[in-house]
């Protein structure tokens, strides 16, 4: 049993091992945090702890540990399923990585940089281009989202397709463990064979099972050519036959194959100042292409060109166009990377992150997308991203002139559930690159296979037995 005098010590205890800059009880301070970024959930918190280092980490751990004291890991709080949001009850503590912002080291010659768990992404890029290296994983969040939120949630982003999420890329891990102690993992080892993977464990935990205070991942050559190209077409197995036609023709070059219907497109160009249409005429379905190569490997441009050249001609594309600079190519990423901005600026919608195997992705975006429609009279699906990981957002646009929200309040769970079923029907994933987090616990735990919850139910308890590690999100309750 824990008490509000206890609370009140344990709060004292911080602020002294923490000082100003690390603990804060102000409601200012603590605002901007207890909501998502989706300003969908908001919960409350007694106060907002900012460790320095891994060592205040463990210390802030243990003395939550003996106070029984809810924490929650809390980075760039871009999480799109409210994992970072603190519960409503309010008993509990945020604990922000933020202040931990060293890149400790980027070693070219090792292809590895060591970084602290609340680097933005955004800098871990910059600092890895100094070496003439290069942070392959990507997503429009990346001035906000950290390093260790990114390694919590296995992020995936706009380079799956050729680099595999962040699993594919941490090479090492510290942590500290619910019970204080410090995993220090950071090693980097390419071959390391004892057992249980603890560092591929924490990848993708959300914080259920400690904190991650600095990683060791994976860099790769910077690019010497690059090709971004926009491509009108008619359906979405069209775009699956060009992304294997470039693969055969690139190599290994293609690395992002984003999927755009002409719904999101007009949405961003509704939304988003200065957004320019990137064909002459609006078409069915467009893919953004990106394809690199490192310095001194061939440019994937002439293949590219004239794979395209060959889809136009026997009529399989209905238009193209290549970037011819730098400018050109940002505004073509600008246009993918804005959607989910601009559907915001439009209203709520029924969002789903999916995953089907890549082959049978097309079929499920044209026959989910009609089941939808003609079950939920008036609504409008927008599916949209990463074609070549067999991972779209499947969002559900309220009926035109509906209030948007209301709609949301009473059809929206529904929704959700009958987008889910049939996905499982199809044999894939509710959640693709996003996690569990709050916002679909409830959906993973009808959903989820009996022997999955109840081994990942064993691990947090053999971890976490007293569930203090961010509780309420990623396992259910049994
Ligand atoms: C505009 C936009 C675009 C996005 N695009 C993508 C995309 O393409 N692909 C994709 O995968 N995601 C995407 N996201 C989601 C989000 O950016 C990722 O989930 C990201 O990894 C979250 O990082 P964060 O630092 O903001 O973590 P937070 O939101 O702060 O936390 C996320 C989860 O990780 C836990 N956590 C955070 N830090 C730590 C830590 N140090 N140790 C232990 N647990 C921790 C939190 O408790 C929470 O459960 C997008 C988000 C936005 C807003």
């Amino acid at each position: 049993m824990t008490s509000a005098i206890e609370d009140t010590r344990l709060l004292d205890d911080l602020a002294a091992l923490l000082g100003p800059r690390g603990f804060t009880r102000d409601p200012a301070d603590l605002a901007p945090w207890l909501v998502d970024w989706r300003g969908r959930v908001r919960g409350a918190a007694l106060a907002l702890v900012s460790p320095a280092d891994a060592r205040q980490v463990a210390a802030v751990v243990t003395l939550a540990a003996a106070a029984e004291m809810p924490l929650v890991p809390q980075g760039g709080n871009t999480s799109m399923v409210a994992g970072a949001t603190p519960p409503a009850h309010g008993r509990a503590l945020i604990l922000s990585l933020r202040r931990m912002r060293a890149i400790r080291s980027v070693s070219a010659a090792d292809g590895v940089a060591i970084v602290e768990a609340g680097v933005p992404l955004q800098a871990l890029h910059e600092a890895a281009e100094a070496e003439g290296m290069r942070f392959p994983l990507s997503l429009a969040a990346k001035g906000s989202a950290t390093i260790g939120g990114l390694v919590s949630t296995n992020a995936g982003g706009t380079q799956v397709l050729r680099f595999g999420p962040m699993r594919a890329l941490v090479l090492g891990l510290e942590a500290v463990l619910p019970d204080g102690s410090v995993f220090n993992g950071l090693s980097a080892l390419r071959k390391d064979n004892r057992g249980y993977d603890l560092r591929q464990l924490l990848c993708g935990a959300e914080g259920t099972l400690g904190l991650v205070t600095a990683a060791a991942l994976r860099l790769v050559p910077a690019i010497g050519a690059r090709a971004v190209a926009w491509v009108g077409l008619d359906t979405p197995e069209a775009a699956l036959g060009l992304l294997r036609r470039l693969e055969a023709a690139t190599g290994a070059a293609v690395e992002s194959f984003e999927l755009v219907p002409a719904d999101a497109v007009d949405l961003v160009l509704r939304h988003i100042p200065g957004a320019r249409a990137p064909l002459r005429k609006s078409h069915r379905w467009n893919v953004l292409i990106e394809a690199t190569a490192p310095k001194g490997a061939p440019d994937p441009a002439e293949a590219m060109q004239a794979v395209l050249a060959a889809g136009l001609e026997d009529g399989s594309l209905a238009d193209a166009v290549i970037a011819a600079s730098e400018t050109q190519a940002e505004a073509l990423w600008a246009l993918r990377e804005t959607i989910s901005e601009a559907e915001r600026a439009d209203g709520v919608a029924a969002k789903h992150d999916v995953a089907v195997p890549v082959s049978a992705m097309p079929g499920f975006i044209t026959s989910g997308r009609a089941a939808v429609e003609a079950r939920f009279t008036g609504t409008r699906v927008i599916a949209f991203g990463h074609l070549g990981d067999g991972n779209v957002h499947f969002n559900v646009r309220a009926p035109a002139g509906a209030d948007a929200a209301a709609w949301l309040a009473e059809e929206g769970a529904a929704v959700n559930a009958y987008v889910h079923d049939l996905v499982v029907a199809a044999g894939g994933s509710i959640s693709a690159e996003h996690g569990i987090g709050q916002t679909k616990l409830a959906e993973y735990a009808r959903l989820a296979e009996p022997a999955r919850l109840a081994a990942q139910r064993a691990i947090k308890a053999a971890l976490d037995p007293r569930g203090l590690m961010n509780p309420g999100k990623l396992v259910p309750l049994a």
